[in-house]
């Protein structure tokens, strides 16, 4: 039992002892730095892992594809509850670790991150039998013939994931992956590879320890993954690197699932719970340091409740908590280029005449703090409210009705989530079914992702494919149509020799099958 996995050599709190000390380190082979953003401290030096390591652990998880396909369902499901309890045991380790590299408070690590995962263990372990199972379809015309689809395991899953959730980002697709009866590499994100290396150990303490290889680097480690001979790639990041991902995939035609960025839009009617909305509108933005690919980052308000609305959010943010007790409303950003984005976005938007009513200016002290920030005066001139900004900032725009909110919202590359508050349910429904975007709640922000039955994925630039639900375990599986026989026949009506007259009774069939009134079933002309 071997996994690829690198030592860490400065152990900041919580960070995982690595497993398989693997040459980078002693070799002095190229390596990679992470941080704690809370501090700005070097918390761990990893391997930069090289495209032969990557083939190797390719080669690894493959190794161990057959007999863990071979299993039934309830049997891989068995095995991996015993992973979820592992998982459970090292709860409060796993949540430093994830703290440790993310700058996130403890509570967010528990909820957003290994409950989520709990979760669609679960959701997994009681329905995702009945939805591989092989299934009947009605076989048409050829009524003496049995027609069943069949979900068959795809083989070895590259997952390539991003540091905001870098434990469920990275969890979701590899359960999903396993349940399915396939095999994982993972390649974590470079800013969090040690939460990388904290999930191999929770798969490799274990009798199937080569189900997950756990490789880190950086994109060109990620490249190597998705050009390294594996059966599917799921990625999830940026829209620029989804782009890369795909066109490196299509020299060997493998497939993708990408999971991309987002520009979620709040819609805030006349009728809606004013005080309801606007701090779901301040959670939604806020929480995981605004940090999170379905956050609401851009407030269409109805012009009747947008003053209340300003106001009252404006007094939710003063009560925000955020610092590096752990147990705050929100804690550092992730990623130095990130805060520059941020600050990118806040200029521009300054520039051309946005008002920020609350914060704007990061934080002056060690570490990547920035804090919640609130502004106004925006349009779509604005790269504020056209591009992801990725951190803790609400902009918020002033809009005459529905109709100009909802067109507002779908001007955007992006289709991730949206949202829309109203007192008047249908209302919400109708106006929910007009934006365009892959998930969209209503009267609530974000937790659609919960929801483990519900597909989650993007339309338009934020992705292609699902995760969760039917479709996210039939993304890993490739899908076999047989036909069989219902009833032995001598021979087919259509085989050679072709019979005489084959195309009148071809004809008086479909007429007789697909004719929706009785001349034309009979054969007479309805002009007649
Ligand atoms: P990123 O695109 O910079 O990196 C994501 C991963 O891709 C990392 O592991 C990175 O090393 C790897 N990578 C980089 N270049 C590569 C290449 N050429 N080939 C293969 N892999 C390569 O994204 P990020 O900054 O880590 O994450 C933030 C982004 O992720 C945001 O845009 C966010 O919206 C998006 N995101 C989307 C979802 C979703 O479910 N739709 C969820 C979380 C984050």
């Amino acid at each position: 039992m071997t996994s690829t996995m690198g030592q860490v050599r400065t152990g900041g709190a919580g960070v995982p002892e690595g497993a398989a000390p693997e040459g980078n380190e002693e070799s002095g082979g190229p390596s990679i730095e992470t941080f704690d953003p809370r501090t700005g401290a070097l918390l761990a030096i990893v391997p930069d892992q090289s495209a032969a390591e990557v083939r190797a652990a390719v080669a690894r998880a493959r190794a161990a594809f057959g007999p863990w396909s071979a299993l039934t369902y309830k049997e891989r499901s068995r095995h991996l509850l015993e992973v979820r309890d592992r998982l459970l045991d090292r709860a409060e380790e796993l949540v430093g670790v994830i703290c440790a590299e993310t700058g996130k408070q403890r509570a967010e690590a528990v909820t957003t991150e290994l409950m989520a995962v709990c979760e669609t263990m679960d959701w997994y372990a009681k329905h995702g039998e009945r939805i591989l199972r092989p299934q009947h379809v009605p076989s048409g015309t050829l009524a003496h013939k049995s027609a069943w689809k069949r979900y068959e395991p795809m083989g070895v899953i590259g997952v390539i994931s991003p540091w905001n959730y870098p434990f469920t980002l990275s969890m979701t697709p590899i359960v999903t992956a396993l349940f399915a009866g396939n095999t994982v590499v993972l390649k974590p994100s470079e800013v969090t590879p040690t939460v990388g290396l904290a999930i191999g150990q929770l798969f490799a303490d274990d009798t199937w320890g080569d189900l997950v290889q756990v490789v880190t680097g950086g994109g060109a480690t990620g490249e190597a993954l998705v050009r390294g001979g594996v059966d599917k790639v799921t990625f999830t990041g940026s829209v620029r690197t989804g782009k890369r991902v795909m066109a490196a995939a299509a020299d060997s035609l493998t497939p993708v699932l990408l999971e991309l960025g987002g520009k979620d839009p709040m819609v805030v009617l006349e009728d809606a719970d004013v005080a309801h909305a606007a701090r779901g509108a301040v959670w939604g933005s806020m929480q995981n340091a605004g940090q999170t690919c379905m956050s609401v980052e851009r407030v269409y308000v109805a012009e009747p409740v947008y003053d209340e609305f300003v106001a009252r959010v404006l007094a939710e943010v003063a009560t925000i908590r955020q610092d590096d007790s752990g147990q705050g409303d929100i804690g550092a950003m992730t990623f130095e280029p990130q805060v520059e984005i941020v600050q990118r976005h806040l200029a521009d938007a300054v520039a051309k005449g946005a008002t920020v009513l609350a914060g704007g200016t990061r934080t002056d002290r060690d570490g990547l703090w920035f804090p919640p920030t609130v502004v106004v005066d925006v349009d779509h001139s604005m790269d504020l409210m056209t591009e992801e900004t990725f951190g803790p900032v609400l902009p918020i725009m002033k809009v005459r009705d529905a109709e100009e909110a909802v067109r507002l919202a779908n001007d955007s590359p992006y289709g991730l989530n949206s949202s829309v508050w109203t007192e008047d349910d249908d209302r919400g429904v109708q106006i929910a079914n007009r934006l365009q975007a892959g998930n969209v709640c209503i009267n609530d922000c974000i937790v659609s992702y919960a929801v483990t039955g519900l597909p989650f994925g993007g339309v338009k630039s934020s992705g292609i494919g699902r995760v969760h639900g039917a479709e996210g375990l039939r993304e890993m599986s490739n899908v076999k149509s047989v036909l069989g026989r219902r009833l032995k026949v001598p021979r087919e009506l259509w085989w050679f020799p072709v019979p005489k007259h084959l195309d009148a009774v071809g004809i008086a069939t479909l007429r007789a099958r697909f004719g929706t009134d009785l001349r034309t079933k009979l054969g007479r002309s309805r002009r007649s």
